[in-house]
Parts: structure tokens; C-alpha cells; sequence
């Protein structure tokens, strides 16, 4: 049996029938409830209890879990942070003055892509949601808005390899929740999913293209997107429409700050997907996220969250173009050269607070008294910054410089109306300063002198009455009264009116205490609801100011990440590279950026010589552990760090501009998805034979291993043949490889040479010298590597002397050891037909069910065994 739910849940059931996908929360008196599924995720997720009460629309026991709203915050964070959407049903009148059920209304929707607040934003790096939105067949458009700081940019990709572009992107700007639309196939939601991106459904008018470019022209104020790069991008346009309005719905605010976006055309700029960002641990580690072996930490020297923000952007999309690459290596350097300035910059811009995130909540509304105190005190120092410059600066500082505002109106507007440290938050009161609002001022006046004239009062009344220990108290119910304490109560004076008997004495109030006790109580209500309406408006104004803070920001990001790149470039020694429109790559003395950083000895540098027109190449033989992955990493890192405008850690550099760095190292199981290492490496291998240009860098580290040796060596012999090219070059390749087989490519393939990392062999011992040279290695010394790990005594004698009897068997032209054969030659078995081989598996293979590359290796494979 049940009555029929309260009023209150009513109300409840109300808004969740709005946000069923959310989890909300349901203020009751001094808590956030959670009711049913949302309780049972509240318990999970956050450990606390879970209870029940009263019964849910069919008579069950209704499951309750709740937080202290003062501190929900952090519990939202932690939901949203793990990909939660979270509604607020807040109190919407004071339950003091409330006829019955106090109303409630949903005054929140946090979800992970739109947090604004600073409280629960988790780091200062971005914080992208990403929109995605079809658009011509087999292609998408994607959105990238942040809300916190207004940055906006549209870019495509295609849904081939498995959404593989598409990947790369959300592997790059790493969004915190994707929106698509709800009528979209499964497909890419799923792929998304599995990459970590929590996945909303949103309404499917919202991608409407024409709608969509109404929308942001409305926002951005324009008559149409033509300068924004996007009008034959329909499919971007549709996502960044939603986008917009999914902010605009969550954070219940037209988001002024949001003025205009950016196309990033994937041609634009170097191309890395998500396996060579990985790799080669550029933004992530191998071991994932917040790893500082990374070239980003190895690089961000940054003072300031916008620097911090933009050196990210600048690493994860080097530029294509020499003149724009110059320019920037051009503000580097002149950093480089300016040590005073520099040091100078980065000591002012050190205390510079996040004004682009301060920006973002000013327009949402939400900015507290101290957001605008730091903003006050950060923009202060701007022409303090902008005097370090002469007129010799290169273009692109002085094209940040002439971004840059002093935004004096703002510095003096806050100036004077917030106090020097006010509360962090605009509830408390408190932070308007005194001459800022002739009325506040009066009110204020009038409370405290309310006050002191009360100390008087009681002073005056013990006087009168003799009673020493007379004291004038307040409390909520009865407001302001006069204590007696027992032992004096035949002192008290006739006109004393009785209120309150407690335990000690008695509690009296005569009329000129009442009257006083009305004009300090509504001085006081009265002065809060004027600072609080004083604040708004001031935000208000100031929310006028956003466009133009934004500018700023992004000008000082800019300075930072040059005045950086050069302090990290000074501090460790690199050079400026030289930068041509060729297939060449040449290095001297070239180093690991990250390795060096965390060797107990010194690093061993490097020279490269890459050329498309000779060297294209380069076979690298060595033992294990001899530093040829580490050489590799270096070769793609100094491209990578010339293009995005860095000096590289070498005496000097020649770098052909690289149009993509594509890698296959190591062997990591994608464990994920399940596929088998071998099926991984294959996908990735496919992917940069498809892929690579003759003006790409390709990485290849012992492709080929996870087969059986004669499979594997087939695969890479003919993988170098496909890379080295025809009539014209291929990529330019570096190639570690263990399969010395293929040392004798050198000789056949006019463009391909060989070289080898040098070993100290001391007849009981080796030694690394990390040195590379041309030519080829005759031995692996893996053995040595196995001793050098701890392998027992016993096991590496023995294997060395099984070594010599293979080498000496094969030496003499004996037959080829079973291990190359066993897997591949059947056994006839006794008076068998004898049917060759290649001609029996030939027989049962179904040429429909394999990729070329299958196909290719079979081949290879069964021509060797016919
Ligand atoms: P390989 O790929 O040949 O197995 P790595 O490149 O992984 O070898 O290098 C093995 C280790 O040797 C690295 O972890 C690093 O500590 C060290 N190393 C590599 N290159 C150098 C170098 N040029 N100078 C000093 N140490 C190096």
C-alpha cells in the first residue's frame, strides 16, 4: 500500500524525468539526497552509506544515500571526474519565509566536459568537450570547447582504420566528455567508450547545421562563419553548434566568453597519431598519464597556466610551414640572446594568475572576490611586461605584445571596488571597499555604530543597576536581551520586562534595547543583500571585458612558452636548427632530451645523416640495450621540437620539414581490444605503409617479432623494400632490427645503409659504447646482456656454448637450424604422396578473407619454401 509519494518527492520526480541520464541531487534541509539507481552510484562510487526510506512509486523501499550540502563540491568533482553528469535540485525560496513545500528547482548540470569551477576543475591543462557530428559519408566533424577558458576550434576526420583519425585527436586534445548525436549508430560512441570518453547523447536538432551556424553567429556576433575557415565544413559546423548550446544548456549562461573558434585543418600541421604520440612519449608516458618522463615536462619551463596550456598545443601540432616554423624559432632565439629580458619576463609572469580561466567564470557569472583580486593584481604587472621590450623584438613577440591590454578600466574598476584580500567567495561579504557605494557605506555605518552602541548600553545598565555582571547577549529567537544571573535578581529595576528563564538567571529587554535591536538586525540583512547586488553588477560589467581578457591571456601564454623554450634551451644546452624544405635530416651530436635528464652518466651524442636522395635508410644492428631505440626516439624528437619552434639538444641541426613521424616500436599487447601482439604490430605496420609520404619520418623498431623468425624476417625485408621505394624515395626510415639477414639490403637497394652501435668486447666482458657507426654488427651479445641482468652463471655458459655450435654448424654450410624450418616443412610421414608444400597450403587459403599485407607476406613466405 501506498499513499501516493510526499509533495517533495513530487518535485523529485519532476526533475528527474527531465535528466534521467544524470545523477541528481535533491536538497532537503541540510543535505544533498540521493534517491534509487542515483543512491546505489553515490554509495559505490563515493563509499557512503546507503539507506533507505519512505517507498517509491511502486511501494518498495526507496534506496538514500546524501551528502552535507556544504560539502557537496567535492563529492560532485569526484562523480564528475569518473564521468558522471550531475543535476543540482536546489531550495529555490528560503524555507524561513516558504507557504508549504519549499519550492525547488534544478539550478545546476555539471557534467565532465563542462566544469567551470576552479574548485573542481582537477589540473590546469585543458579541458575539452568534444562534439562530434557526421558529416559527408564516412566523415565526421568534430568540436573542441573549453569551457573554462573560451578556447573553441573545429577540426575532421574520417571513420577509416577503425576511426583511426578521429582517435588521434581525441588522443591529442584528450576531451572529458564527448556529445553526440542520439540518433548516431554505435559505432564510434563504442570506440570513444573504450578510449575513456565518457559519451552523452544529445538532441539531434542541436547538430542541425543550419541551426548550428545560426547559433554561433548569434554568439560570435557575425553575419556568417566565412573567417572562421569552417563554411565547407558542414559536419564541424553541426558539432561546434552543439557544442555551444550543450555548454549554454549546462551552465544555464549565454557563455559571452566564447567569441569566436579556430579551424585546425589536421593538413596543417605535422601529423602524429595516437601510437607515435604514445611511443615516443611526448605527452604521456608509456605508463600513461602524469609520467614526467615525457617530452612535455622535459620542455614546459612555462610560468603560467596559459603557457602551460599553449606549450601542449604547440608540441602535439608542429607546424608544416618553414616561414611560420622560423618565426617562431625567431622569438626563441631572441629570448635565447636576451637573458635579462628573459629572466625578467618569467620572474613577473611567475605570480600571473590563470586570467583565462578567471575570464571563463566572469562570463559564466560565477567569478568570486578573489578571482578578481588576482585578476586585479595579474593585470597590474602588464606594463610591466610590455616595458621589457624594445622595438627590436621579432614579429611574433611584438604581435603578442600588441594583443596584450593593460586593460586599465578593469584594474581600476576592481581597484576600487573590492577590497585588498577579500573572501573567496562572494556569500561571505565583506569585499567591497569602503567608497565604493555611498548606501553601502551608510548601512555599514549604521551596523557597527548599532554595535558599539549596544557595548554602551551595557555598561551604562550595569552602572544604573549596580549589577557587575549584567551582560547584553543576542540569540536568534528572541533577539537582543539584558542577562541577570540568580544571586542578583532582586537588583533588577521595575522596568525590566521578563523574556526567558534559563538555568542560571534570567533573560529582560526594555523598549529601548527592541527599538535598536530592529534598526541593527535590517541595517545588517539589509547590508548584505546590497554587497551582493553590488558584486553582481560589478561582474556584470566586467563580464563586458572577457573578449578582450582572453586576447591578453593567450598573448601571455604565447610570451611564456618562447621565453621557456629558451630558458629550457640555455639551461641544457641546445642549438637552433636550421630548417629546409627537403628530405634531409642531419644531426650533430645529437641527444635524448628526456634520457639525458635522468642518466647517472653523461649521454653519448649522436650524429644522423638522413637523405632521401642517399642515405634514406638507415639499417641499425646492435645488441640489446645497446641505445638504438633511444637513438631513433632522439632522430624524431629533434623534428618534432624544430617544428614546433624549439631549439633541439644537438651541436647543430638540419631538419627537412617532417609532414608526419610515423613509429612502430617495441611491442606493446593491446590488451584492450584484445588482439593478439602480432595482429597489433601488423595494424600499425599497415597503417605506415598506407600512410607515409616521401616527406615523412618513419621509426621501425624490430618489426616482425612476434612470428616465427624466417615469417618475421620476410616481413621486414620486404617492408624495407616497400619504404625504400622505386624510382622515387620513400619516407625516410630508421630501422632497428635484429634479423641480421637483412644486412645485405645494402648492397641491393642503392639507398639503404647500415650502421651499428659500437661495443668494447674485453673477451670476458662488453661494454656499451653507445656509439652509432657505419657498417654492421656480427654478433648480438645478447648472451652478455642475459649475464648483465643476473641470468645465472650456469644458464649464460651454457648458452654461449650452444652458440658456438649453431654459428660453427651454419658456418659450414651444415643444414639451416631447425628452428627456421621446423614450423614450416611437414613432416610426409611414411609412404605418403609427396605434394610440395607451398602447393598443399596454396591449395586452402582464401584470398578473399586476407588484408594485402597477409597476403604479401604468404607470398613471400611460400616462395621461399616451394
Ligand atoms: P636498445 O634499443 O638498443 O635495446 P635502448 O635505446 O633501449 O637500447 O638503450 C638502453 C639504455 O641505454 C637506455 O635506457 C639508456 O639508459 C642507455 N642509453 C641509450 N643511449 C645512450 C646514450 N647515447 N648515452 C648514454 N646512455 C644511453
Amino acid at each position: 500500500m501506498t499513499d501516493g509519494p510526499t509533495p517533495a518527492m513530487r518535485q523529485y520526480y519532476s526533475a528527474k524525468a527531465r535528466y534521467p541520464d544524470a545523477v541528481l541531487f535533491f536538497r532537503m534541509g541540510d543535505f544533498y539526497e540521493t534517491f534509487g539507481e542515483d543512491a546505489g552510484v553515490v554509495a559505490r562510487e563515493l563509499d557512503i552509506t546507503l539507506t533507505a526510506r519512505g517507498r517509491d512509486k511502486n511501494g518498495d523501499r526507496m534506496p538514500l544515500a546524501g551528502v552535507p550540502h556544504h560539502a557537496a563540491d567535492g563529492y560532485i568533482a569526484r562523480l564528475v571526474n569518473k564521468g558522471y553528469k550531475v543535476v543540482i535540485c536546489d531550495q529555490v525560496e528560503d524555507p524561513k519565509t516558504a507557504k508549504g513545500v519549499v519550492k525547488r528547482d534544478v539550478t545546476r548540470v555539471i557534467t565532465p566536459g563542462t566544469l567551470i569551477d576552479s574548485s573542481m576543475l582537477v589540473s590546469a591543462g585543458a579541458h575539452y568537450l568534444m562534439a562530434v557530428a557526421p558529416d559527408r559519408k564516412e566523415t565526421f566533424g568534430l568540436a573542441f570547447l573549453d569551457v573554462s577558458t573560451g578556447e573553441f576550434f573545429v577540426s575532421s576526420g574520417s571513420t577509416g582504420r577503425d576511426y583511426a583519425e578521429i582517435v588521434s585527436e581525441v588522443v591529442r586534445y584528450r576531451p572529458t566528455e564527448a556529445i553526440v548525436p542520439e540518433s548516431l549508430a554505435d559505432g564510434l560512441p563504442a570506440r570513444l567508450e573504450a578510449l575513456g570518453v565518457p559519451v552523452s547523447r544529445y538532441r539531434d536538432d542541436a547538430f542541425d547545421p543550419d541551426t548550428a551556424c545560426e547559433r554561433l553567429c548569434e554568439a560570435f556576433g557575425t553575419a556568417t562563419l566565412d573567417g572562421y575557415g569552417c563554411a565547407e565544413m558542414p559536419g564541424a559546423v553541426a558539432a561546434a553548434g552543439a557544442a555551444l548550446r550543450y555548454a549554454q544548456d549546462t551552465q544555464q549562461s549565454p557563455l559571452s566568453h566564447i567569441s569566436g573558434l579556430s579551424t585546425r585543418v589536421p593538413s596543417g600541421n605535422m601529423a602524429l597519431d595516437a601510437i607515435t604520440l604514445r611511443n615516443l612519449e611526448i605527452t604521456a608516458g608509456i605508463r600513461g598519464e602524469g609520467d614526467a618522463n615525457t617530452l612535455l615536462a622535459a620542455l614546459d619551463a612555462t610560468e603560467t597556466s596559459m603557457g602551460s596550456r599553449t606549450m601542449r598545443s604547440f608540441l602535439i601540432a608542429p607546424l608544416l610551414g618553414k616561414t611560420a616554423i622560423e618565426e617562431r624559432l625567431d622569438a626563441v632565439e631572441w629570448f635565447f640572446d636576451h637573458a635579462l629580458e628573459r629572466q625578467a619576463l618569467r620572474a613577473t609572469l611567475g605570480d600571473f594568475a590563470d586570467i583565462e580561466r578567471i575570464g571563463g567564470r566572469i562570463a559564466y557569472g560565477n567569478a568570486g572576490p578573489r578571482d578578481l583580486a588576482t585578476l586585479r593584481d595579474s593585470l597590474c604587472t602588464i606594463p610591466d611586461v610590455k616595458a621589457l621590450f624594445s622595438a627590436d623584438a621579432p614579429a611574433l613577440v611584438r604581435e603578442a605584445l600588441a594583443a596584450m591590454s593593460d586593460h586599465a578600466h578593469v584594474v581600476d574598476l576592481v581597484g576600487r571596488a573590492i577590497v585588498d584580500e577579500p573572501p573567496a567567495r562572494a556569500v561571505a561579504g565583506g569585499m567591497i571597499r569602503e567608497g565604493f557605494n555611498e548606501k553601502l557605506d551608510e548601512l555599514r555605518h549604521l551596523a557597527t555604530t548599532g554595535k558599539d552602541w549596544i557595548a554602551e548600553f551595557q555598561q551604562q545598565e550595569r552602572e544604573r543597576t549596580g549589577i557587575k555582571s549584567l551582560k547584553v547577549g543576542y540569540n536568534r529567537v528572541f533577539g537582543y536581551y539584558i542577562e541577570v544571573t540568580k544571586p542578583n535578581l532582586h537588583l533588577v529595576p521595575p522596568e525590566y520586562e521578563r523574556r526567558q528563564t534559563t538555568a542560571n538567571g534570567e533573560r529582560y529587554t526594555i523598549p529601548d534595547l527592541r527599538e535598536k535591536e530592529a534598526m541593527i538586525a535590517t541595517a545588517e540583512e539589509r547590508l548584505g543583500a546590497l554587497e551582493a547586488e553590488i558584486y553582481a553588477e560589478l561582474v556584470r560589467t566586467l563580464a563586458a571585458e572577457v573578449a578582450g581578457l582572453q586576447a591578453t591571456a593567450r598573448a601571455v601564454g604565447l610570451l611564456d612558452v618562447y621565453a621557456a623554450l629558451a630558458e629550457v634551451a640555455a639551461r641544457y644546452g641546445y642549438t637552433r636548427p636550421a630548417i629546409e624544405e627537403s628530405g634531409r635530416v642531419v644531426v650533430r651530436d645529437g641527444r635524448h632530451p628526456v634520457v639525458e635528464r635522468h642518466l647517472p652518466v653523461p649521454f653519448v651524442p649522436n650524429d644522423t645523416e638522413l637523405d632521401s636522395a642517399g642515405d634514406q635508410i638507415m639499417i641499425i644492428t646492435g645488441a640489446n640495450m645497446a641505445g638504438k631505440s633511444t637513438y631513433m626516439r632522439a632522430v624524431a624528437l629533434c623534428c618534432i621540437m624544430a617544428q614546433m619552434g624549439s631549439f633541439v639538444p644537438a651541436r647543430h641541426a638540419t631538419v627537412g620539414i617532417v609532414d608526419r613521424v610515423f613509429t612502430r616500436v617495441g611491442a606493446f599487447d593491446d590488451l584492450a581490444s584484445g588482439q593478439s601482439t602480432f595482429m597489433v604490430e601488423m595494424l600499425e605496420l599497415a597503417n605506415i605503409l598506407n600512410n607515409a609520404t616521401p616527406q615523412s619520418l618513419v621509426i621501425l623498431d624490430e618489426i616482425g617479432r612476434g612470428t616465427s623468425t624466417l615469417d618475421g624476417c620476410s616481413i621486414a625485408r620486404a617492408v624495407v623494400e616497400f619504404l625504400h621505394g622505386k624510382a622515387v624515395a620513400g619516407p625516410r626510415t630508421l630501422f632497428a632490427t635484429h634479423f641480421h639477414d637483412l644486412i645485405d639490403l645494402e648492397g641491393t637497394l642503392k639507398r639503404v645503409k647500415n650502421f651499428h652501435f659500437a661495443v668494447k668486447d674485453t673477451g670476458t666482458d662488453v661494454v656499451f659504447l653507445r656509439k652509432i657507426i657505419p657498417g654492421a654488427t656480427d654478433r648480438s651479445y645478447g648472451v652478455h646482456v642475459a649475464h648483465l641482468a643476473g641470468i645465472p652463471k650456469k644458464v649464460t655458459e651454457r648458452a654461449m656454448e650452444i652458440l658456438k655450435e649453431t654459428s660453427a654448424r651454419e658456418f659450414s654450410g651444415g643444414p639451416r637450424a631447425p628452428r627456421y624450418t621446423q614450423m614450416l616443412l611437414v613432416d610426409p610421414g611414411e609412404g605418403a604422396v609427396q605434394e610440395n608444400p607451398a602447393v598443399r597450403e596454396l591449395k586452402d587459403l582464401n584470398p578473399n578473407e586476407m588484408t594485402p599485407i597477409e597476403a604479401l607476406t604468404t607470398l613471400c613466405r611460400l616462395q621461399r619454401i616451394a
